[in-house]
């Protein structure tokens, strides 16, 4: 930018979680100068608290778009972990085994049959999830180690896995590794719009960019009104069990259980309204650990040695908000509570968009004034 001086590029993302780093990524891998601002490790960090799924074959139900926005994510994937491995020599350990959800009574499973027929049935659905029921008998062939309460369960060839704290730290490599300045410690207070761009201050000082990405996860919520916009998040908390390390029996992730690439096992994770309260609570912990063991009771022998309690950044319809301001031109708002799922999307796809200064039409399903219309009755 002519007449810039010091800390100043074309993008400054703020947040430096998944879904910032994922986009400013996307952003220095096309030649954008970026700076990312993040408060760091202070604030709630939804990226490194995750369950570390990509998933997709519940997505969707009540906007279409989300599910072909994820399946098309879930196929960007083996790319991003390829690239980002060339150019970081990070392996993110993605795998796309398929994925499974169980059922431990006929009940559930019949919710989640139902559920899915809804997601199906819809109109304006255009891409197949490609989720099959599967009976016990056959679960017992691809699960060997199911328990005798597992009736059935749901499975989608789309879903996969990753190692997040990974990706995170590829992302971060990576977007380095392409000239994009890292700037930890710097919480955003103020964005100004300017005549050439945006004016930021933050803890560290002030940066300017020609163009900003709100990348904040539930600090969003406050940094969207700058900018003329609103970012309706709030904190949804989920707690994670960690066993020891197991001998690998689990080959396909399952939307409570999955088994790592280090062989610890990761059991989870609860939804719940406990606003910035991000404590565990041993009755939850202890359902959490009740249900993994039915579905698979050699998990009843092992020990737990880690758990922890995050906070996800949900909005009210669970779906992400990416909308472009209209009030102040190059100005960005980028959410989701599906930061590991939609890394590949944010990089491949959305960070395009932005480096040519628009969201393309057919994102405006996602445009936050959704929320301003009720829901049809
Ligand atoms: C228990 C749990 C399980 C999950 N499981 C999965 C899963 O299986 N699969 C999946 O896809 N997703 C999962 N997620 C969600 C995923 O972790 C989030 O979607 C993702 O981390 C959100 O990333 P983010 O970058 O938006 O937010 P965050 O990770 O919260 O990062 C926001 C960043 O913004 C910074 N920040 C905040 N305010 C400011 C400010 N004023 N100025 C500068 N920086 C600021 C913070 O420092 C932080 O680094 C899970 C989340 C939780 C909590």
């Amino acid at each position: 930018m002519a007449g810039m001086s010091g800390d100043d590029a074309d993008f400054a993302v703020l947040g430096g979680g998944l879904v910032g780093a994922a986009t400013a990524w996307g952003l220095a891998r096309l030649g954008r100068r970026v700076v990312v601002l993040d408060e760091g490790d202070v604030a709630h960090r939804a990226s490194r608290g995750n369950f570390a799924l990509v998933w997709v074959q519940s997505k969707g139900l009540g906007m279409p778009r989300y599910a072909a926005w994820t399946r098309q994510s879930s196929d960007l994937w083996s790319g991003l972990a390829d690239e980002l491995k060339r150019e970081t020599g990070i392996d993110t350990r993605f795998e796309r085994p398929g994925g499974f959800s169980l059922a431990l009574d006929e009940a559930e499973l019949e919710r989640r049959v139902a559920m899915l027929r809804r997601l199906h049935n819809q109109p304006e659905m255009t891409v197949a999830l490609g989720t099959e029921i599967v009976d016990r008998g056959r679960l017992a062939g691809m699960l060997p180690e199911i328990g005798p309460d597992v009736v059935g369960g749901v499975y989608c060839p789309f879903d996969g896995h990753a190692n997040s704290l990974k990706l995170l730290r590829a992302l971060h490599a990576g977007m380095q590794h392409h000239g994009a300045v890292y700037r930890g410690g710097c919480a955003v207070q103020a964005i100004e719009p300017s005549a050439d761009g945006f004016r930021i201050r933050h803890d560290g000082g002030e940066t300017r960019a020609a163009r900003v990405v709100l990348a904040a996860g539930i600090g969003n919520a406050r940094l969207a009104p700058m900018v003329g916009l609103e970012a309706k998040v709030r904190p949804q908390r989920g707690q994670i069990l960690v066993t020891e390390r197991l001998q690998p029996f689990l080959r396909h992730p399952v939307v409570t259980v999955r088994q790592t690439d280090e062989g610890s096992v990761m059991l989870g994770d609860s939804q719940e309204e406990a606003g910035f309260d991000d404590s565990v609570g041993t009755d939850v912990l202890a359902t959490i650990a009740r249900r993994a063991t039915r579905m698979f009771p050699l998990l009843g022998r092992a020990n737990v040695v880690r758990s922890w309690a995050a906070l996800r950044v949900m909005t009210r319809d669970g779906f992400p908000i990416y909308a472009a301001s209209a009030r102040h031109p190059g100005a960005f708002l980028v959410t989701c509570h599906s930061g590991v799922t939609l890394a590949a999307a944010h990089a491949y796809v959305l960070a395009p968009m932005l480096a040519a200064g628009a969201l393309a039409p057919d994102l405006a399903a996602f445009a936050p004034e959704r929320f301003d219309v009720s829901p049809p009755g």
